[in-house]
């Protein structure tokens, strides 16, 4: 995914509870809408977030430890206060961003040494079996995300792009080769691995048509939808809404599904390109950057926190541990891509992206897949499609060994990808 695309879509991030027409009355009294105070803020398709799951994180950290996380990565300059109040034996969580009430209370450890274990599907580096021989890998569970969809939909996505003369780039048929790639060499290392896809297909069973109710709902903030007359809405508008829906939303929401609750993996790879603004479908100008970062869960603002899905979502993140794992995980990776890519690293210049750990290539952001998914994720961000060199790398292909393009002499595009990406899960993991 790109810096550029993922700025807060104010669309997307409409609350369900804009009503405005005079009739309310007589929907509230017909039993049809509930007032605001009682009604969930949430994400677009997201769902109220079963609190009482919160439970089971009870006595599993300290209030230090919990501030700590907050302060240095989920949450910076304090977006949290408006929702979270830390006391010193607990903290109280607000359950509904348009009602104060008495909250969630999540009740702190007493000391590091008294925590108990949070629940948690995923295991921790010192929890895995050892390697075996010839397989340093064994016993490690881990997905590969493809990002995008790519094929058919990646002009939707707008994820493609054309030159003259040549095939269009497209990020999600890039992840795609990457992934598969990678597949291979992590089974043959002893490793257990899924794809959240493994061609241009969509994980989610909806399509843009099935989410034209959903679009509606969201423009008309008609939670019936039907009905607001005082809403004229071009059907190209809810179109492009729909779309959205589908490729930005739904589709992450069911690879979370397959991640969460079939594969249960001890570690995400969400693979990505990065691109500078390209024009989708146009003849482009090339960049002239080319970067490399990756992100951890994190940096959520204080609007982002209003959502009670989000609140939610990020608390769970943030008690199960997955912080140390995916910043472990992010710095081990960030010396052996560097290696293999030679790019330097890409700085954020915008507020909803925080430096975490000590790596200049180390960044968190709140993304839906790096949020959805609950165990570590580490989220790559190398190379920029759009540059001319890259461009060219990508035209020629993959290859074995090495082979002169644009003027170096290099491994392809994506076994360079990979290479870095295995070097360092052997350093980390690899145990002999
Ligand atoms: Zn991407």
């Amino acid at each position: 995914m790109m810096g550029w695309w993922q700025r807060h879509s104010p669309v997307l991030a409409q609350s369900r509870s804009g009503w405005k027409f005079p009739a309310i009355g007589a929907l509230l009294f017909a039993g049809l809408v509930l007032p605001a105070w009682l009604q969930a803020k949430l994400t677009s398709l997201g769902q109220p977030p079963p609190w009482t799951q919160l439970e089971q994180f009870q006595n599993t950290i300290t209030a230090e430890q919990f501030l700590k996380l907050l302060d240095e990565i989920y949450a910076p300059g304090n977006s949290y206060s408006p929702w979270i109040r830390v006391e010193n034996h607990q903290a109280r969580i607000r359950l509904k961003a348009e009602r104060e009430g008495e909250g969630f209370i999540l009740k702190f450890a007493s000391s590091s040494q008294s925590t108990l274990t949070p629940p948690r599907y995923w295991r921790l580096l010192e929890a895995l079996p050892p390697g075996e021989n010839g397989k340093p890998l064994a016993g490690l569970r881990i997905a590969l995300d493809p990002g995008h969809i790519g094929g058919p939909y990646g002009s939707m996505e707008q994820r493609s792009f054309y030159y003259e003369g040549g095939a269009p780039i497209q990020e999600g048929d890039m992840t795609l080769k990457v992934a598969l790639h990678l597949e291979q060499r992590l089974v043959s290392m002893g490793a257990k691995v899924w794809l959240t896809r493994s061609e241009a297909v969509p994980a989610t069973k909806e399509t843009v048509e099935s989410l034209m109710p959903a679009a509606y709902k969201k423009l008309t903030g008609n939670k019936e939808g039907r009905g607001n007359t005082n809403i004229q809405l071009q059907p190209r508008k809810i179109r492009s809404l729909s779309e959205l829906l589908f490729y930005r939303v739904s589709e992450i929401r069911a690879r979370a599904d397959r991640i969460n609750q079939q594969f249960q993996p001890d570690l995400v790879l969400a693979l990505h390109f990065n691109a500078s603004s390209w024009i989708n479908g146009e003849k482009s100008n090339y960049s002239r950057e080319n970067h490399f970062h990756i992100l951890v869960n994190g940096a959520y603002s204080r609007e982002e926190l209003s959502y009670d899905d989000v609140r939610f979502e990020m608390l769970v993140k943030l008690l199960s541990g997955t912080a140390q794992a995916e910043i472990a995980v992010g710095e081990a990776l960030i010396p052996t891509m560097a290696a293999a890519n030679g790019l330097p690293p890409f700085i954020y210049h915008t507020p909803n992206a925080a430096k975490v750990g000590v790596s200049p290539y180390l960044w968190a952001r709140n993304l839906l897949a790096n949020r959805l998914y609950q165990c570590p994720v580490i989220y790559l961000e190398p190379y920029v499609l759009n540059n001319r060199e890259v461009a060219q790398r990508v035209r020629a292909g993959d290859y074995e060994g090495w082979r002169e393009v644009a003027g170096v002499r290099r491994r392809s595009l994506v076994k360079e990808y990979a290479d870095g990406v295995i070097e360092g899960l052997l350093d980390y993991y690899g145990r002999q």
